[in-house]
């Protein structure tokens, strides 16, 4: 063996705590507002729908936070995940650019998400909550949280948007699998989704729309909590873990990456790769350049506004000051599912205004061009998701090769893509257009 490409941690690596940027932002992050009163909102009045201990590390400002060890043992199922170096995608752009990609497909769920899934399900637990409710677009949140209440002994109440619970049955069959209930979304369950559906029964539905059901089911519906799988704070510390390790396996390395790239949908995954790497820019005076990268379908960085907004269509949450597109948009059915959301994570806006990272937008076209390259020089199949962020890495990789530099990249292949592969035929067959 010449040269190390694999980058692994043992179990006891696992973090032992999760990483909570709020502690180190040169501003603070602005708070959330009640939507009646446009004041902050008070925690208690997130009791309706979070555990107390969640809405403690949701307002926390401590940099710090245990990971229980129930949590850290369940981690260990797939943790430490590995850290490799793309050598034969180098090869293929004939780039001098080093690229390293952080890999979370292996978990159980096939994605990042069980990182925050099974930490929310054990806090339920302990509070006593005996069900969730909760919304998922393509599955890939869904799926995590039926794993992680399965785990647990919690009930798991999916309402899943609508134009997916038809065309992509597998993650609905892998939440029935792990013992969830799953709802096409919107639904006759709550009174909202039968006010849509009396409007138009061929309502495709949205994530916006689904969190909404999901939120009038909590607070209907006794013993039941609500648990979403990106934007808020909480899910951003607990996916920390990935940057965490990652720290520690470029060091292993033996190098500093230059840039990082993540793709973003809510943002909690890309927030988690990066938020360690950002406590280097603020405290240890590091230069990296930190890049999210988002579909042109759907482009709250890029072209969005910073604004206090609702999280949901129903106007139900408290509004969160981030990047919105509107509570009311309704993306474009592109193959990212999980990066259709009208909003981003205040974290990641928050960092985004501060100038701490930039943000770029992709066409799926060329996603899925990365994508396959990808796949056909490293043999993992990239969620579609995951592969916006190889687009803006091969881009950057292309570009050194220009200018004759080399420079350390970095990115989070937060899944596997093959619970995906009708996009990936869609795409080889030309049929995959720019919306
Ligand atoms: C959900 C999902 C994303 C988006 O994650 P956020 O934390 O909401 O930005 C990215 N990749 C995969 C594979 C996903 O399942």
């Amino acid at each position: 063996m010449s040269q190390q490409t694999r980058f692994t941690l043992s179990q006891s690596d696992i973090p032992k705590q999760w990483y909570n940027l709020n502690a180190d932002f040169p501003e603070p992050l602005p708070p959330p507002l009640h939507p009646g009163t446009k004041e902050p909102m008070p925690p208690a009045a997130l009791e309706a729908i979070f555990p107390k201990n969640l809405i403690e590390q949701e307002i926390s400002a401590a940099p710090w936070i245990e990971i229980p060890k129930p949590v850290r043992e369940i981690y260990a199922l797939w943790r430490p995940t590995p850290l490799l170096r793309a050598v034969r995608l180098e090869k293929a752009l004939n780039t001098p650019a080093h690229i390293y990609y952080k890999y979370e497909g292996a978990s159980p769920a096939g994605s990042h998400k069980v990182n925050t899934s099974v930490a929310q399900a054990f806090y339920n637990k302990e509070a006593g909550t005996k069900r969730l409710a909760t919304e998922t677009g393509a599955g890939q949140w869904g799926s995590s949280l039926a794993f992680a209440c399965s785990l647990f002994g919690l009930e798991c109440n999916v309402y899943m948007v609508k134009v997916s619970y038809d065309h992509k049955p597998y993650r609905r069959m892998l939440m029935h699998t792990w013992g969830a209930t799953v709802h096409a979304s919107p639904s006759d369950q709550t009174e909202y989704g039968r006010k849509l559906l009396a409007q138009d029964p061929h309502q495709p539905g949205s994530l916006g729309i689904a969190i909404s059901e999901a939120i009038e089911d909590t607070v209907k519906t006794p013993h039941t909590k609500y648990s979403l799988g990106s934007v808020l704070n909480h899910v951003c510390h607990h996916q920390t873990v990935i940057g965490e390790e990652t720290i520690k396996q470029m060091e292993q390395a033996g190098e500093d990456p230059d840039v990082i790239f993540g793709c973003c949908g809510g943002g909690s995954k890309f927030a988690g790769l990066t938020f360690p790497f950002i406590r280097g820019k603020i405290k240890a005076g590091k230069k990296y350049r930190i890049v999210g990268v988002e579909p042109s379908a759907c482009p709250s960085l890029t072209e969005g506004e910073l604004r206090y907004d609702f999280g949901d269509t129903a106007e139900t949450t408290p509004l969160l000051k981030m990047f919105t597109l509107g509570h009311n948009f309704i993306p474009p059915s592109i193959h990212a599912g999980g990066l259709r959301y009208h909003g981003m994570a205040p974290m990641v806006s928050h960092a985004l205004k501060l100038g701490l990272i930039e943000a770029e937008a992709y066409h799926q076209t060329k996603v899925f061009e990365a994508a396959v390259q990808f796949a056909r020089t490293e043999g993992i199949v990239p969620a579609p998701e995951s592969a916006h962020a190889i687009a803006a890495v091969v881009k950057e990789a292309v570009k050194c090769r220009e200018e004759g530099k080399k420079r350390v990249l970095l990115f989070n292949l937060s899944g596997h893509g093959l619970l995906d592969l009708s996009a990936y035929e869609s795409f080889l067959h030309g049929k995959i257009q720019d919306v």
